[in-house]
């Protein structure tokens, strides 16, 4: 496509759309690259962080090189997670009820089959087929009780941002693949364990901050709408400012590029494809809490402060400091204004009254971010993606993916910018996982895993049937 030429002299090198952690990765290191570069970043809502919220935990694991590089950069060492009641029980609802055993014994087996078969679809083959079930068909169809459906469901809508029924098997397991399979996911949503790396948002933001000195950070202002011309960029935000730039960075995830107003239109060959079914879709919140109480209520009764309950929504919690609990909730838009109260309701119930009473409670509510669809990396002109859901080879949908992409697009904006100080060793950024990190599998694991309750009984019923059968036959015979 030609582009125009437009009449104004940009104002800056590089504007960066979204102060999430791709969005400050690539301040920080298209300063790192050349500090005599104008950047400007600016972020919709009234903090830094997006995703990773601002006063949370968060964890990763070793293999995320590139989130163990950043902390080099801002200069904090990681630190293994202290759990001091890793030997307390956790408070689950799969635990719970009578058919908690053979439910967890079924989801294992499920979850072990889809772990299994995820090396055919490392991000490198990312191939989306024409006809396969959705996760939600895959599920019911696997797994016969409701807490282990209402379990997987909700990972699905976790990690990719839209309910099961939106994401093709295809594009789930490519997305898992690239974070290092599915039980790493679960470990990083719903387990906690003290092996990872547990990061302070909180720190982590101040740190990147320190060094982000000399780049404007606009809070509380929203892009709208961007011209593309073949020789700048141009930006208006919900104020009407305009910011002009020879290069934008757009560090948020494709559904919210998509409320973005693009002249001319993105071209296709620019657009990651999305399964057919994504048309209208159910916009889905998430809110962060953070509870801090007079002493660690869970403990006294027994409980590590790991705690799960699916229904009647999905809340994932953890004791992240010493009497403090945050975890994060899965609603409705409708739902926003009730959810805490919902949410200490809950803690309520299962941990007792005094959860009612938080010496002080915050709580931050955004959008999902969705990553249906094929990883995005290839820059159209002056416009560069970011983010984690568009990063294609490690960690996609986690911390690691999001600061490789913020790398990988900070290396195309200074190439657009200034290419004479981009090295070839700059350009290697985005790197395939190893060969290693894919599990090894053995055929008969694999055939074993994919028996579940439904299988197993049709085929009892066709082997007995057919026995009945044979019988029957041999009795007319004789
Ligand atoms: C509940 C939960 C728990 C998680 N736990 C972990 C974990 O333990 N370990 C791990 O590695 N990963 C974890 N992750 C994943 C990780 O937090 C995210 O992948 C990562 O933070 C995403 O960063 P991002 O910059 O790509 O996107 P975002 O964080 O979404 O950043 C996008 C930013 O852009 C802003 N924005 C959007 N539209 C506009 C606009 N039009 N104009 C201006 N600004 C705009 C948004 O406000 C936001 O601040 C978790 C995610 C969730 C949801």
């Amino acid at each position: 496509m030609d582009l125009p030429f437009g009449t104004q002299t940009p104002e800056l090198d590089v504007l960066i759309v979204g102060g999430g952690l791709s969005g400050l990765t690539s301040a920080l290191k298209i300063l790192a690259m050349e500090s005599t570069l104008k950047v400007r970043l600016i972020e919709a809502s009234d903090g830094l962080g997006g995703q990773m919220g601002q006063n949370g935990i968060r964890l990763v694991d070793g293999a995320q090189q590139d989130m163990l590089a950043l902390l080099t950069l801002v200069h904090l060492s990681p630190r293994r997670r202290r759990s001091i009641n890793g030997r307390l029980r956790r408070c689950w609802d799969l635990d719970r009820g009578l058919t908690a055993l053979p439910a967890k014994f079924e989801l294992g087996r499920y979850i072990e089959m889809l772990d299994l078969r995820m090396p055919k679809f490392r991000s490198k083959r990312f191939n989306l087929r024409e006809r396969v079930s959705n996760m939600e068909q895959h599920i019911c169809h696997h797994l016969f009780f409701s807490k282990s459906r209402n379990f997987m469901l909700s990972l699905v809508e976790l990690v990719c941002g839209v309910p099961a029924s939106e994401v093709d098997y295809d594009v789930f397991m490519s997305i898992c693949s690239s974070c290092g399979g599915l039980k790493m996911l679960i470990d990083f949503y719903f387990t906690y364990p003290s092996s990872f790396y547990e990061i302070s948002t909180e720190m982590l933001i101040e740190s990147i901050l320190e060094q982000l000195q000399f780049i404007t950070i606009t809070l509380n202002c929203r892009a709208v709408r961007l011209d593309h011309y073949k020789n700048y960029v141009q930006v208006t935000d919900d104020q009407g400012n305009r910011h002009t730039a020879q290069a934008a960075i757009l560090a948020i995830p494709w559904n919210k590029v998509q409320k973005l107003e693009f002249v001319p239109p993105i071209p296709t060959a620019y657009q990651p494809r999305t399964p057919s079914k994504s048309g209208q879709r159910r916009r889905q919140l998430i809110s962060q809490f953070r509870l801090r109480y007079g002493k660690s209520v869970w403990t006294d009764l027994g409980y590590s402060g790991n705690f799960l309950s699916a229904q009647p929504l999905l809340v994932s919690g953890h004791e992240c400091r010493l009497s403090s609990f945050c975890g994060y909730v899965l609603h409705a838009p409708e739902d926003q204004d009730e959810v805490l109260q919902d949410v200490v309701d809950l803690l309520a119930e299962h941990f007792g009254e005094e959860m009612r009473q938080p010496l002080e409670c915050q709580c931050h509510t955004d959008e999902l971010n969705a990553a249906q669809h094929k990883p995005q990396t290839k820059p159209w002109h002056r416009v560069i993606w970011s983010s984690s859901s568009a990063v294609g080879t490690s960690y996609r949908s986690l911390m690691g993916g999001a600061v490789q992409s913020g790398f990988r697009a900070a290396v195309n904006a200074v190439f657009v910018v200034r290419p004479q100080v981009v090295s070839w060793k700059d350009m290697l950024v985005e790197r395939p996982k190893l060969a290693q990190d894919v599990v090894a599998s053995g055929r008969i694991r694999g055939l074993l895993s994919r028996l579940n309750l439904y299988n197993v009984t049709f085929y009892s019923f066709f082997v007995l049937g057919l026995i009945w059968l044979l019988n029957l036959g041999y009795a007319r015979a004789f």
